[in-house]
């Protein structure tokens, strides 16, 4: 029998809603990833070997091969180029690399995609604040705009909207990019409407 109520790697209390407890999260973080797959790797490295060989040998490629260059160098850059880096922990996009500074800036407690799990389903939200009072805010960043991503994102919605509605202690927000180019009044509204309430926001 799994206790959700204890951390499996430091046997001390954890709330039920997250895979480790919070100390945990924060090292299992800090452990070297592959930066395209996620799969832990020696201290040192960036990339896992399958991942290493393909960035090597698609240089290769670029180089030697013109006429394939338009896509296939789009698609390598997406991959391999173009990274943004929280406390040499890989954030998705630029603006979530803007959120976490704006939390940094105002002191707050917070978790980039911990491991929840809710009902069934295991989840990774952007963002988690813990408010030390007991109270934890979830935010989604949502980047873009086209219909399939909308639909994605009004499911993801729905089910955070349940939880908060079953669990008090839980808040949501979200952001998109609008609010990127003023995080101190949009962002600092939002989280005003959360038990994180503050009368300025830096
Ligand atoms: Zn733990
Ligand atoms: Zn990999």
């Amino acid at each position: 029998m799994i206790d959700k109520a204890i951390c499996p790697i430091c046997g001390k209390p954890k709330k039920p809603w997250f895979a480790l407890c919070w100390e945990c999260t924060e090292k299992e973080k800090q452990k070297p990833k592959c930066e395209v797959c996620g799969t832990e790797v020696p201290e040192g490295h960036t990339l896992c070997r399958p991942h290493w060989k393909e960035k090597f040998e698609g240089k290769k490629q670029l180089q030697s091969i013109e006429y394939v260059k338009n896509k296939k160098e789009v698609e390598f850059k997406e991959k391999f180029e173009g990274k943004y880096y929280f406390n040499s922990q890989r954030v998705k996009s630029k603006s979530e690399l803007l959120i976490c500074y704006f939390f940094t800036a105002n002191n707050i407690n917070f978790q980039y995609e911990p491991a929840m799990r809710l009902g069934d389903n295991d989840i990774r939200p952007d963002f988690v604040i813990d408010d030390h009072k007991g109270n934890y805010i979830i935010l989604e960043h949502f980047g873009l705009n086209d219909s399939s991503y909308k639909i994605k994102q009004e499911i993801k919605e729905r089910e955070y909207q349940k939880l908060c509605a079953q669990e008090s202690c839980f808040s949501f927000i979200s952001t998109n990019e609008e609010d990127m180019h003023n995080l101190k009044d949009r962002l600092g509204k939002k989280l005003n409407e959360t038990p994180l309430k503050r009368v300025l926001w830096k």
